[in-house]
Order: structure tokens, then sequence, then C-alpha cells
């Protein structure tokens, strides 16, 4: 059977895209492997994979026991793909923090702090010389610009902006008017139900002793979101109810103005005050030049629960 390659749940481009370009490798190195994914493709990620004409991976939804299986841009249980306990991790390729990993066996794990785990991937293919086709490198660039927000990011570094001018090169695409693009396609509420927007990527974490779901949601005009705030706080509070978290953020991030509008249901809203200075008496904080979870909200939040 085949080896699988998947990213995390509500999977983004980077999860979609370094799964098919790191299965893409391991078949040019001889070996059995297939990208799948565990949820369901975003906007902005059906704009990249119609503009290469790639096929969307296949849906999985839990693996089978003992199945091989190599997981891309993400590590921490919570946001893997259902029975992954029981199946065999063969390798990690990620660049996020490590959020508690055990493991039954020993693994391959390949992480570097860069701003998108298709770097890492499109890297590999040129230290193995590895021929890189057209579509494989369209997709690992579009995960950069996804990731890094067209270079915006604080997590950006000059090795994803080195691998994204060569990918576009392969790619045979203008990186910034093809990036722009990309992020309109996948900016906006579009027909998203205030449910749907609260879950806007979202991912799990552990703040301490608090369960937590922090969301995002890009936009170029954060009032499309706001202005149906008191329904999306009644849709978090309703995940809260039903999925046991503590406390839900929802990062409405303008990518054109380089801020977020933190919303925010449930407690301890000090939390949320401690780890930005900020005060708490509303439904949203305004962070400017915040775009990055991983980089500007997860550790602070991390920090501020260890005072707790
Ligand atoms: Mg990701
Ligand atoms: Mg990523
Ligand atoms: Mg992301």
């Amino acid at each position: 059977m085949s080896i699988f390659v998947v990213g995390h749940k509500n999977p983004d481009t980077d999860s979609i895209c370094s799964a098919l370009g790191y299965a893409a490798l391991k078949q040019a190195m001889g070996e059995d492997a297939v990208a799948i994914r565990c949820g369901e493709v975003n906007k902005e990620t059906c704009y990249a994979l119609d503009y290469f004409k790639v096929e969307e991976p296949k849906l999985v939804e839990k693996l089978s026991e003992k199945q091989q299986v190599i997981q891309v841009d993400h590590n921490e249980a919570g946001q893997a793909i259902d029975g992954l306990d029981k199946a065999e991790l063969l390798e990690i390729i990620d660049h996020h923090r490590f959020g508690g990993l055990t493991t039954a066996a020993p693994l391959y794990v390949h992480t570097e702090p860069v701003g998108c785990t298709a770097t890492i991937v499109a890297n590999m293919f040129w230290d193995n010389d590895i021929k890189m086709p057209k579509e494989i490198a369209g997709l690992l660039l579009s995960a950069i610009l996804s990731d890094t927000v067209l270079y915006k990011s604080p997590t950006c570094t000059d090795m994803d902006k080195d691998a994204a001018e060569h990918l576009a090169d392969i790619a045979g695409v203008e990186l910034k008017e093809y990036g722009l693009a990309m992020l309109k396609a996948g900016a906006g509420v579009g027909d998203l139900t205030p449910l749907q927007i609260a879950k806007t990527d979202s991912k799990p974490f552990s703040f301490g002793s608090y369960k937590a779901l922090v969301s995002q949601i890009s936009v170029t005009d954060t009032s499309e979101v706001l202005d149906m705030k008191d329904d999306i706080l009644a849709a978090m509070k309703e995940i809260c109810d039903k999925e046991g978290f503590n406390i839900i953020m929802l990062m409405v991030t303008d990518i054109i103005d380089e801020a977020t509008d933190l919303v925010y249901y449930g407690e301890p809203k000090q939390l949320i005050a401690d780890a930005f200075g900020k005060d708490v008496s509303g439904d949203y904080i305004h962070l400017p030049g915040v775009m990055s979870r991983k980089k500007q909200i997860v550790p602070q939040l991390t920090e501020a629960a260890a005072k707790f």
C-alpha cells in the first residue's frame, strides 16, 4: 500500500501543496507515496490547484491501522488526521513549534524555522538534484506566498524568498501578480455562514490548562467580518459548548493593511489581556502589524498562560 503524505486538519494551501510536492519528490526517488487530505480544500487552494491544473488529493477522514504516513506542515496531535495514533508515522516535515510530540517509534524529522513547509520541500528537490515538474513548482510557490502572505508575515525568511523566486521561474508566473490574485481568491467571507467563519483555518491549542481554538480569516476589509460580529460570537459560544473549548479566538487579518482584529469568546479573557497588553472589555482587540498566528499570537498566549 502507498505511503500517505498528509497535512493538518482544516488544510491550508501549504498543507495541500506540500503534501502533493513531497509525494512527488518521494515518487521521483522511487518510493510509492501519495498525497491525501483530511479536510475540505479552501477557496485559495482551489485557485492554485485550478491554475496549475492539478487534482486535489483524495479525502481520507481516518487512517486505517498500520497505514504508513508522513506528516507535513504540522506535528501537534490535536491537528492531525484521525487514526494517526494507530498508524505508522514515518516522517515529519514541518515548520511549527513542537506541541508535545510523542511517537511510538523512531522517525525521520525535518523541521526548519522558515515561513512555509513548501520552502523545505523545494530545497529537498534541489538538494537531491531532482527535476521539479512545472505544476509542482507552481503549487509550492502558492504555499509560500500563502503562508508568508506575499512576504508580509514576520515568519517570512530569506530562504522562503529565494525558494519562491526560483519556483516562480520554473512555474513561469509573475510572482507578485500571481500571489495577489491567489490571496484575493481566498480572502473575504463570500457565502460563509457565521459558524464557518468562526472555524476558518482553525487550529486547537492548549495554553496551560485551557483548551483554545484559534481561527484565522484573511480579508481585504475587516468590516465585512466585524459587521457580523454578534452572529459570529453566537457561533463561537456554540463551538465552545459542543466541542469543549474554554476560549475561541478569530484572527480577522487584513492582508492589505497588515493588521489583525482578534475577536474572542470564552474565558479566561485575562489570558488575552496579559498576552497582548490590551483592555479586553469589548469583543475584539485591534493588533496592528499582526499577521502570523504562529509568531505573533500563539507564543504570546503560551507565555501568558505559563504565568497564569
Ligand atoms: Mg498550515
Ligand atoms: Mg505552513
Ligand atoms: Mg497557515
